[in-house]
């Protein structure tokens, strides 16, 4: 079903897909920019809890000797399965949210 948005700059109708990055035939601006707006914002707040949980990974160097590197590749287990879990529960919010 096509359906139709009259553009906030131009006044024009024009097709409207209900996607945020739909643009007006006429003008090619944002149909929403609105909703456009808050996807980058969302964007931008999806971005920042990934780095939240971005943990930095205990690094390994060349230079370790046999056994130092394999208690640090532990570490980076436990780290990485930490990191695992934190994102499902952060996933299970927004799930429970949305
Ligand atoms: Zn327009």
């Amino acid at each position: 079903m096509n359906a139709t948005k009259k553009c906030p700059h131009c006044q024009q109708w024009s097709a409207w897909h209900h996607q945020v990055t739909d643009r007006c035939e006429h003008c090619h601006e944002l149909l929403d920019p609105k909703a456009h707006q808050r996807l980058l914002a969302q964007d931008e707040r999806e971005e920042e809890e990934s780095k939240k949980i971005n943990i930095a990974l205990i690094e390994i160097l060349p230079t370790d000797s046999a056994f130092t590197r394999f208690w640090k590749r532990i570490v980076q287990g436990f780290q990485l399965m930490f990191m695992a879990i934190l994102s499902f529960i952060l996933w299970l919010i927004a799930l429970l949210a949305g």
